[in-house]
């Protein structure tokens, strides 16, 4: 054990790194989404290696049932009271790649899709919340911090302080990582006294009222012991009402509390040196594969193949918040005037979408748009790519930057949340950097950070410090992980 873990815990006069219970509406491998996912899917591994077992508790969506229901073992069943309505929760248990998972079985509320949206997504979740507390003591595991996970789980501390009283809840230590504040689990007062039966007293801004409604996400930043998101820029800019979406308040009263671990990515699947899912390899020293799969990613997508062109590309959610209205806005502009091409793997806004279909049409071999979702494709993306672009609005942390970074495609991105903690932008005189970034949310500023890349790709010289730079960051995990067990350290 690391010596500053050991006075830490000297100095909370114990010697044994605490178990910790990790709650997470998706993880990764099993369910995944998006980059919650992923972090879920890593964290505990990487705490392992630390010495603190940590184990994760998630819903067991269809998908997961349909690919590993013969690996999973039943351990017990009870009936969730949900206002009026009484439910099945069954519990079983998964070891994968050496984690132990408990998923709560519920065929009702864990069918096809992970979130149903709208009113429904609250009842799925708060049920989640519910069977978590309520199969906590019948466990064969026994936790001290319990690590939340958005809104979906935000209101675990919540429940375990005002209706636990006494109980072994009341005295877990609750984390709530906010991975994406947009997202607050928002319901009407009535519909909350319903189904998680709070008290009036609790509905008031005190606790958790936000604009007339209950939020969950507000409800775990009060009771929450620590508060914590996913880049140190983003502990910032949550707590200005550009970024803040109403939270702002209750994170500056409790600023002594919030902080800020970038995310990691795992290093064994994202690895241009062994991936499976990349027709050749290469690693900084030795770069001729990445060649081979540029020529791969331009053949099987349709667009010209020729090693001089550099390729822009974009794996993402197709939301505003990606910066997609700056894409569509000098999109043409670009590929009218720049030798360029344009590959994007994606889906959301049906606008966006669409925008991207028709400009398929308009620029036929030398843009390309795959609408769906596509694991194999995306790491032939990051592989065969020159360069990556990111321009969001916001980001709390981003994991793809550090993922096209890993397989030497430089990233484009705006100055914000993880993006700004991550990517050093390009200086001239220096020869340092790792990529091009842009301050404002600004379609212009966004071209002309692509025409300085564009710049910069005639210059091999350049482009090769670039890339030998961007391949040499290290956004392991086992650095964020040290970093989580500092902060369940701290909160004991
Ligand atoms: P967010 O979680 O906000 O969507 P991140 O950059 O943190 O964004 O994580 C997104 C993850 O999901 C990355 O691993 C990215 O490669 C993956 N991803 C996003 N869209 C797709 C898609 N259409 N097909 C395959 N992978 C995708």
């Amino acid at each position: 054990m690391k010596k500053e873990f050991r006075d830490l815990l000297k100095s909370k006069g114990r010697r044994e790194l605490p178990a910790v219970l990790l709650a997470s509406a998706e993880c990764a491998p099993l369910s995944k989404t998006g980059g919650l996912a992923d972090v879920v899917g890593t964290l505990p591994k990487s705490l392992k290696t630390l010495g603190i077992d940590a184990r994760v508790i998630t819903p067991y969506h269809r998908c997961i049932k349909n690919k590993y229901a013969d690996k999973v073992e039943h351990m017990f069943y009870f009936y969730v009271q949900l206002g009026w309505r009484r439910e099945y929760a069954g519990i079983e248990k998964l070891e994968i790649d050496g984690v132990t998972v408990y998923l709560v079985d519920n065929e009702h509320y864990f069918g096809d899709r992970i979130y149903w949206g709208g009113e429904g997504e609250i009842e799925q979740y708060a049920f989640f919340t519910r069977a978590v507390l309520d199969a906590l003591p019948n466990l064969d595991f026994a936790p001290e911090v319990i690590h939340c996970n958005d809104w979906h789980t935000a209101m675990l501390p919540m429940l375990a302080k005002t209706q636990y009283p006494g109980g072994m809840q009341e005295r877990l230590r609750y984390i709530l990582t906010i991975h994406n504040i947009a997202f607050q689990g928002k319901l009407s007062f009535g519909f909350a006294k319903d189904i998680l039966s709070i008290e009036d007293k609790y509905l008031t801004p005190e606790f958790m009222e936000l604009n007339g409604c209950a939020n969950f996400m507000k409800g775990g930043c009060v009771f929450a012991d620590r508060v914590n998101t996913v880049s140190p820029s983003y502990a910032r800019e949550i707590m200005t009402d550009y970024y803040g979406e109403g939270l702002e308040g209750i994170l500056n009263a409790r600023a002594h509390e919030v902080s800020g671990i970038v995310n990691g990515i795992d290093k064994d699947v994202f690895n241009p040196r062994r991936d499976p899912l990349i027709p050749a390899h290469y690693d900084r020293g030795h770069r001729r594969g990445k060649a081979a799969c540029k020529a791969a990613l331009q053949e099987q997508m349709g667009l010209e193949v020729n090693p001089e062109t550099p390729i822009f590309a974009m794996v993402t959610r197709m939301t505003e918040q990606k910066g997609f209205d700056l894409v569509a806005c000098v999109l043409d502009e670009l590929m009218g005037r720049e030798d360029m091409q344009f590959m994007l793997l994606g889906s959301g806004d049906e606008r966006f979408e669409n925008f991207m279909r028709a400009a398929e049409y308009r620029y036929k071999g030398r843009l390309c748009s795959y609408i769906g979702y596509n694991e194999d494709l995306a790491h032939l993306i990051y592989a065969g790519s020159d360069f990556y672009l990111m321009p969001s609005r916001f980001e709390p942390c981003g994991l793809s930057q550090m993922i096209a970074m890993r397989y030497g495609t430089i990233p484009i991105v705006r100055e914000t949340g993880g993006l700004r903690d991550t990517v050093l932008p390009y200086n001239q005189f220096t020869g340092e950097g790792t990529g091009f970034s842009f301050a404002n949310y600004d379609a212009w500023e966004m071209r002309d950070a692509i025409r300085a890349a564009l710049g910069v790709y005639r210059n091999k010289e350049v482009m090769d410090t670039l890339i030998s730079n961007a391949m040499a960051a290290d956004f392991g995990f086992d650095r964020s992980a040290e970093e989580y067990a500092r902060l369940y350290l701290c909160a004991l």
